[in-house]
């Protein structure tokens, strides 16, 4: 149903090679499809939005409207391109799939929105990414549902106005901070998704692992579930992961003994941290004494880009207290240093927290 206009690279691809290296793109897809749910009903959690969702859709369908645009946003893998196919669906019309960075010039812009019929929805992941000229003459095109077209060139150019059919867009940020105002503003609905506490979390895992035909009991579940970053995605791929050690180390079911046998072999610890989490803060804590320290320089030591530092490994850091963010940089906080065993060294932060104001 979905069809893709473009591919890019993305922070969250990188973020997949992190938990299972070596898993191909086409593993990871047919997966998806196998655990991507298909309505809201069964899309876990989140019920205030979903509440929300549903009265759209029903209010939509009555007036045989389209959807308004709508803004998803929050970290990587907790439920955008699912929640847009699932609107799709609900809505009875096609998904369109593609990416800001992948929509390089108006040119290929416009090729996708004179294909839309009345109602399908275009889904632009990543849409802060956008080239400048690119948002300009998409913002017609999503409040007037038209768009201004240049032909010929030189002496001979001229400007012709498109009318499209109502669409509805469909935008998914990391980052709103990284949208600009007049793009926000177009959106008559935005959604934030949060981190998914660990009981919606074990109810995900309990799906997939009865998707994949895998038993499993209740304590395994939730032992996974704490160790998920409080990301469906990164539940699921744990799941695949937990499968393979029960066929082949246990007896086939997802039990808390495989679980901490995965999760070891893994690098996941206690508390759903992977190497990469463990590296940036010791870096941060062994090379700049607790920081603060600008993310550029974090991006440099750990030799991995700025976007995908922010978008992929801060988020959970940030939420669970391990990071902290100052007007002059991130820093460690006590739980960092607890955490990888480490003396705090709290006076010096207090003192630089007491110099900043
Ligand atoms: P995003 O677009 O935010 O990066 P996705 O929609 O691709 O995230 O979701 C990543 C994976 O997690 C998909 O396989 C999807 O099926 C699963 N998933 C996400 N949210 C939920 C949910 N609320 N319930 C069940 N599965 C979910």
């Amino acid at each position: 149903m979905a069809k893709k206009a473009g591919a890019s690279e993305s922070p969250e691809e990188s973020s997949e090679a992190r938990l299972v290296g070596g898993v191909t793109q086409s593993d990871e897809e047919r997966f998806d499809r196998i655990f991507r749910p298909g309505s809201l009903d069964d899309f876990v959690g989140q019920e205030k939005h979903k509440d929300n969702l549903r009265v759209y859709v029903a209010a939509a369908r009555k007036r045989k409207e389209p959807l308004d645009h709508i803004l998803l946003s929050g970290p990587p893998g907790l439920g955008k391109t699912t929640l847009a196919n699932i609107l799709a669906k609900e809505m009875g019309v096609k998904l369109f799939v593609t990416s800001g960075p992948a929509i390089e010039h108006k040119g290929v812009l416009t090729g996708i929105l004179t294909r839309l019929e009345r109602g399908d929805i275009l889904f632009i992941d990543e849409i802060h990414r956008l080239n400048p000229a690119v948002e300009e003459f998409l913002y017609p095109a999503i409040e007037d549902f038209r768009i201004d077209v240049a032909t010929g060139d030189g002496a001979f150019a001229e400007s012709i106005t498109l009318d499209l059919r109502p669409f509805t867009l469909v935008g998914a940020t990391t980052r709103t901070g990284l949208l600009t105002k007049p793009l926000q503003e177009r959106f008559g609905v935005s959604i934030r998704l949060d981190f998914y506490p660990p009981e919606e979390l074990e109810r995900i895992i309990e799906r997939s692992a009865l998707l994949l035909g895998l038993d499993c009991d209740r304590e395994g579940a939730r032992m996974l579930a704490s160790r998920a970053r409080g990301t469906p995605r990164v539940a699921n791929r744990l799941v695949r992961r937990v499968r393979d050690f029960a066929e082949v180390k246990g007896s086939g079911k997802m039990d808390a003994h495989i679980v901490e046998m995965t999760c070891e072999r893994l690098g996941v610890d206690k508390s759903g941290l992977d190497e990469m989490d463990r590296r940036l803060l010791g870096i941060l804590i062994e090379h700049y004494e607790g920081g603060p320290v600008g993310v550029e320089t974090l991006a440099a030591a750990l030799a991995e880009p700025r976007d995908t530092i922010e978008d992929v490994y801060e988020p959970y850091l940030l939420q669970q207290g391990f990071l902290g963010r100052t007007p002059r940089g991130r820093i460690a906080t006590r739980r960092a240093y607890e955490h990888l065993g480490l003396d705090y060294r709290g006076e010096r932060g207090d003192t630089r927290q007491g110099n900043l104001f």
